[in-house]
């Protein structure tokens, strides 16, 4: 007897409920083909009730004391915290990255959660006192009332964490909707912010794909809308929903190059370029997917090349395991047929990753670690974000000629520099055109301390997620001039200058 798999649920006006959607898609462990569970395609109706248990509970929500929600963020670190191992798994099963990894996943997701912890500190206005005779300026940062969030693949825990625990430490409500490949883990966060305390109708999750992603960027009562994943869908939301009068924040694609000048230290760099390129089977948004070598480092391409055929190609679940599957067999296509490209287009490739032999695994959709050399921007490898384990090497004569090709490049998410020398380090920051830029770190992804701040083609909208930024982008500054009359104050009769 053949047990059906699990019906994922959606939180509406807080409640898990089972859509009454006819469409349903299978949840697939990519390593295996396993059908981990079946998410439903919501229906119009649905999203219309989310709407509205958000719009109403906002009534409530953005008068609850600061503190108050803040210490709901503080009781879901700890619940995250707690839950880690279990995330971790349910991560690796649907998505496909190591344990290891998927920690990672959910850690960078927590530490947003211990920052929306300390709302306190951050959601605050400014006061001048006597801008004129007894009157004063204040702003304060009103939330905005029902944001929504769309979110892809490949950070199931972190990029759901992105957005709504600072969307709702804010005062707002929220409408998540999550990746339909791998929306276990994120569920599972969803029941533990719940638990910590997130009131009825203040989070709600649908499910979907284009129909629920249109739906949210067309509903009049969702005031701000927060994507995560590529450029075309991405530029599609950005479009639509600002057409529609929502304020918008798109992350999208990426093709990060790292630069490695030949004073660098050999060792690190490489090991870095290494784990940068192919950890999480290269499908990170700052994966470093691009690799400039300059003058005598192009001598470095075999060194790099064994220390890729050094990495274990496996299941996410196997210890040891460094590249797992890519998320569909429709990637592995996808990536498969990129790198013909890159053969049929006269890249040198000099390490093949294609049918890679998986004992235990023979159904999953690996890639094992590739590389090109020799590659030319007019090359598909190069102009096309792969998202896959792949990397393209390409050469430059000097620091100045790399960063003329990084900055001909569309894309603006991430790069980085390995190097000894501080002065062409801070040459490097102060010319470089891309938004999240690591001296000898390979992925620049910024705690949340700061924002995340991609740039250019890889991002639509003035403000980034998390941190500074996003405190902003959850808020509308209202600014109040007052003044009270006591006997001191009081006018002088009808003015109709423009002073105050
Ligand atoms: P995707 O664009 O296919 O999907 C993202 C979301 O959009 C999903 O929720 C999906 O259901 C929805 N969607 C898919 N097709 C749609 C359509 N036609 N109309 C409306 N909605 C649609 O992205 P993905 O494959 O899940 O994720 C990988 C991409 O995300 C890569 O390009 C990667 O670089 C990017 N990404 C960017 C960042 C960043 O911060 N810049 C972070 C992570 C991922």
């Amino acid at each position: 007897m053949t047990v059906a798999a699990p019906r994922i649920r959606m939180l509406i006006d807080g409640q898990f409920i089972e859509s009454a959607s006819s469409q349903w898609q299978n949840v697939v462990n990519p390593a295996t083909q396993d059908v981990l569970a079946q998410v439903p395609f919501a229906t119009p109706g649905e999203v219309d009730a989310a709407v509205a248990s958000a719009k109403e509970a906002f009534k409530t929500w953005r008068k609850t004391p600061i503190g108050t929600r803040a210490r709901i963020f503080l009781k879901y670190q700890q619940l995250i915290r707690e839950n880690m191992s279990e995330l971790a798994h349910i991560l690796s099963a649907e998505q496909g990255k190591t344990v290891p990894d998927a920690e990672g996943d959910v850690f960078r997701g927590l530490e947003v959660v211990e920052h929306a912890a300390a709302i306190g500190n951050l959601q605050l206005g400014e006061l001048a006192n006597n801008v004129a005779n007894g009157v004063d300026t204040y702003t304060l940062l009103q939330p905005l009332g029902v944001c929504a969030g769309i979110t892809p693949f490949n950070f199931p825990a972190m990029i759901p964490l992105w957005m709504f625990p600072m969307a709702i430490a804010t005062g707002n409500t929220f409408i998540l909707k999550p990746s339909e490949q791998d929306p276990m883990v994120t569920m599972r966060l969803v029941e533990l912010a719940l638990e910590a305390g997130i009131p009825k109708g203040v989070l709600n999750v649908v499910h979907g794909g284009e129909d629920v992603v249109n739906a949210i960027c067309d509903h009049p009562d969702i005031k701000a809308v927060s994507f995560v994943g590529s450029t075309r869908v991405g530029t599609h939301v950005y479009n639509r929903a600002s057409l529609a009068g929502k304020r918008v924040q798109c992350m999208m694609g990426a093709k990060n190059h790292a630069v490695v000048l030949p004073d660098a230290n050999k060792e690190q760099s490489l090991n870095a370029m290494v784990g940068a390129a192919f950890g999480a089977a290269g499908q990170r948004c700052m994966a470093a997917s691009t690799l400039v070598l300059v003058g005598e480092a192009r001598e470095w391409v075999p060194d790099l090349v064994a220390k890729a055929k050094t990495l274990k190609v496996s299941g996410g679940s196997v210890a040891g395991t460094d590249v797992g599957p890519v998320i569909s067999c429709a990637a592995r296509e996808r990536v498969e047929g990129l790198i013909a490209s890159g053969v049929e287009q006269g890249a040198k490739l000099v390490l093949d990753g294609r049918n890679p032999q998986v004992d235990g695994f023979e159904k999953g959709n690996f890639v094992g670690p590739t590389i090109f050399a020799g590659v030319k921007p007019g090359m598909r490898v190069y102009d096309e974000e792969i998202f896959g384990p792949v990397l393209v090497i390409l050469e430059a004569d000097t620091l100045e000629d790399a960063i003329a090709l990084i900055n001909a490049n569309p894309n603006g998410n991430g790069t980085a520099l390995f190097t000894q020398s501080g002065a062409a380090a801070r040459k490097f920051q102060e010319d470089i055109d891309v938004g999240q830029v690591g001296i000898n770190v390979p992925i620049p992804v910024p705690v949340p301390l700061f924002s995340f701040t991609g740039s250019r083609a890889s991002k639509l909208g003035d403000l980034g997620p998390y941190g500074k930024q996003v405190v902003m982008f959850y808020t509308q500054t209202k600014t109040i001039t007052s003044r009270w009359f006591d006997d001191e104050t009081l006018g002088h009769g009808v003015n109709t200058t423009i002073s105050l």
